[in-house]
């Protein structure tokens, strides 16, 4: 009826689950969704999977936090927000005037708005004083980052998925792209049924992409740099390198040449476990290629030598010219929504929004124009670097927003003991998290529908969200939450609507300079850099790389093999990612009934051959143990894993079961990326279950 219509609203939003960036409209009956309905979004169009369509109960569930909590004791008590703003600003400033201000840190949110993980670090530097202030890009694609940056220049995604649809030739490395970025995959899977794209899968898991792919490859864990390294060397031994290419637009070859010398095809097959011949074949396809772009996600860059990976896939689109044309590029895949943005808004110990170094003189002399005060020049704490730090006794304080970081860092037990040591930990998200319990002020957030502000996907799209219901009673968006911080601790924010926010973003960062909300009206959207007349960059490198010369530079090899490789009584490799119907830990996804009852726990995949081996069916449950701690699960016997390997999703449903208590401190050389994929355990059957 009319009158029932007044009531029922749509409203445009983007996905708050990975990065591929679907954006749809939402209807709305007060806090009731009615439907998911796709409209014209640029990455899915029409498409959205099982998570965006139906995974948005959460919202609603009845386990949101909706008070502030405050530690008494063993236990919390509910107060109002002025007395936890309060003794929040009290307590920093208390610990910043007896320990200086790098006592205090901060962990930004990539399920935040871009506006809200500016304001973060904008707190830990402006109002606090401290570079202390990271994200969990750390977690995941920071080596991917790394390897770019050093290479090409950019740590993004060179073009849009329209362009990965283009190529001739897509390889995907350590990428689960059907289950972690479904409407993406479905992309890849229509150009090859329309026979304009071959797919070749490098993983441990035969996963669904791999069963579709054109060739599935799986070399032995943790050994993609090497197969990388020789297909390079191959190239460049026989020629079949883009010469006008390299010559017009690359420097460092010789040297590079010199790196991979003893990356022969046989020293490959050795190490890696792939035949000589394949590899061959491989890289004679991939230098007649018209354009190959290389997806990776976590099985590169969550390994010790992930950075080193990254630059080597890097390194063979410089080799064979498959750069800045469409159907060309690196495409590290981001997992959460607004990954991409929390590294692009600063939320990193060394530089501040728009990837400008802390140390450049221009840089802080703009934001001491802004902020007024001049920027550190020293790097601070990264993730990893934190609970280190609160071990020692340097690091007293913590502010996470939105990460449930006791369970999706590594080495669960070590972590736990760092967040102990911890003078005052401020934890603020939907739910009482697991990492709330460690907690000394649980501040409850706003979700995604519930406030306004941009995403940046993994295309470097930006695109604006709009408010689909208000904060549900007692919730507060996180930008203003940090304003009222700030506002105690004296420093003044006048923001009144995160257009505002996004207005001095685009004033301090020539990536983000043509940015306004007038331009990302609606299903308006920009893919970074954006000039300040709003020219945006959605593919990259076409006629300069970004460095001062323009060119593109080829990193040196450098191979750093796997610190804890199967061996004793850990005699198994453990491998660990995600799932389609869950995101990450679960904490959204189990508060959604559908796929929470669809996939109600995780499990160990064991392959058929090591199930007959050790006496395993399904259903049985097991105890894996590592040097790290010891985990319950049920076994699911299957194909999709070989040999002595194993796989463990991410969303265990008792936190106490998380892959994470398994997973050790070792990790990417140059980002400190934990190198979760590097794991070995024993397994033992639970008969008394
Ligand atoms: Fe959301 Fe990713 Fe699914 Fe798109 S593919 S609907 S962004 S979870």
């Amino acid at each position: 009826s009319a009158a029932r219509d007044r009531y029922i609203k749509k409203t445009k939003t983007v996905c708050t689950y990975c990065g591929v960036g679907c954006s749809f409209d939402v209807w709305t009956d007060e806090r009731h969704i009615l439907k998911v309905e796709p409209g014209e979004g640029h990455a899915n169009g029409i498409s959205t999977c099982v998570k965006g369509k139906f995974g948005w109960d959460y919202v609603n569930s009845g386990e949101r936090l909706t008070t502030p909590l405050i530690r008494d004791g063993e236990r919390f008590r509910e107060a109002t927000w002025d007395e936890a703003l309060d003794l929040i600003a009290w307590r920093f400033g208390e610990i910043r005037a007896q320990h200086g201000p790098d006592a205090l840190a901060f962990v930004a949110s990539s399920k935040s708005t871009n506006e809200e993980v500016f304001l973060v670090q904008k707190f830990a530097r402006q109002v606090i004083g401290t570079n202390n202030v990271d994200n969990c890009s750390r977690y995941c694609q920071s080596p991917a980052t790394k390897g770019l940056s050093q290479t090409v220049g950019i740590g993004g995604d060179s073009g849009t998925i329209r362009d990965i649809e283009h190529a001739s030739l897509v390889i995907t490395i350590g990428s689960n792209t059907a289950e972690s970025h479904p409407v993406l995959a479905t992309r890849i899977k229509r150009a090859q049924k329309q026979g304009r794209t071959r797919v070749i899968v490098f993983d441990l898991r035969e996963h669904e992409l791999a069963r579709r792919a054109d060739q599935f490859i799986r070399p032995k864990p943790g050994t993609d740099f090497v197969w990388i390294s020789a297909v390079n060397k191959f190239i460049l031994d026989h020629g079949l390198e883009d010469r006008p290419f390299l010559d017009a637009r690359v420097t460092g070859l010789d040297e590079y040449r010199e790196s991979v010398a003893a990356y022969t095809l046989e020293y490959a097959e050795q190490e890696t476990g792939i035949p000589a011949a394949t590899l061959e074949a491989l890289a004679r396809q991939i230098a007649a290629e018209e354009g190959v772009c290389v997806l990776w996600a976590m099985g590169v860059t969550q390994q010790c030598g992930g950075s080193d990976t990254s630059a080597a896939i890097s390194n063979m689109l410089l080799l064979t010219g498959n750069y800045g044309r469409t159907g060309t590029g690196a495409y590290p895949l981001r997992g959460h929504n607004n990954v991409q943005g929390a590294g692009d808004m600063g939320a990193m110990p060394d530089q501040v929004s728009g990837y400008q170094k802390v140390t450049n003189p221009v840089v802080v002399d703009r934001h001491e124009r802004e902020w007024g005060i001049r920027l550190r020049p020293d790097k601070g704490l990264d993730n990893t670097e934190m609970l280190d730090a609160a071990l020692e006794g340097t690091l007293k304080s913590l502010w996470i927003t939105g990460e449930e970081m006791s369970l999706t860092d590594s080495n669960a037990n070590h972590l736990a003991r760092g967040f102990e040591a911890l003078e005052f930990l401020v934890v603020q998200d939907l739910y009482f998290t697991n990492t709330a319990r460690y907690a000394d002020v649980v501040l409850p957030a706003a979700a995604s529908l519930e406030k306004e502000g941009t995403f940046t996907s993994t295309e470097r799209r930006m695109q604006r969200l709009y408010q689909v219901m208000p904060p549900l009673k007692g919730t507060r968006p996180d930008w203003q939450i940090y304003m009222a911080v700030a506002q105690r601790l004296g420093v003044t924010w006048t923001y009144t609507h995160p257009g505002e926010i996004m207005a001095e973003i685009a004033r301090l960062s020539p990536f983000f300079a043509g940015v306004t909300y007038e331009r990302l009206e609606g299903y308006g959207s920009l893919c970074w850099p954006v000039a300040e007349d709003g020219t945006d960059t959605p593919l990259l490198y076409t006629e300069r790389f970004h460095f001062p010369d323009g060119k593109a530079k080829l990193h040196p090899a450098e191979y750093r093999p796997r610190q804890q490789p199967p061996g004793g009584e850990f005699d198994l490799h453990l491998n660990s990612g995600r799932m389609l119907e869950h995101f990450h830990e679960g904490n959204m996804t189990f508060r959604v009934h559908g796929l929470a009852e669809k996939v109600p726990d995780a499990f160990v995949e064991v392959s058929p051959e090591l199930a007959a081996e050790r006496n395993i069916q399904s259903g049985q449950w097991v105890r894996l143990v590592s040097p790290h701690g010891a985990i319950r699960l049920q076994a699911l016997v299957t194909a999709r894993v070989s040999g002595n390997e194993l796989y463990v999703p991410l969303n265990a449903r008792k936190a106490e079961n998380a892959v994470n208590f398994l997973t050790g401190s070792q990790g990417d050389a140059q980002t400190h990326t934990p190198a979760y994929k590097d794991t070995s355990v024993r397994m033992e059957l639970l008969h008394d279950v």
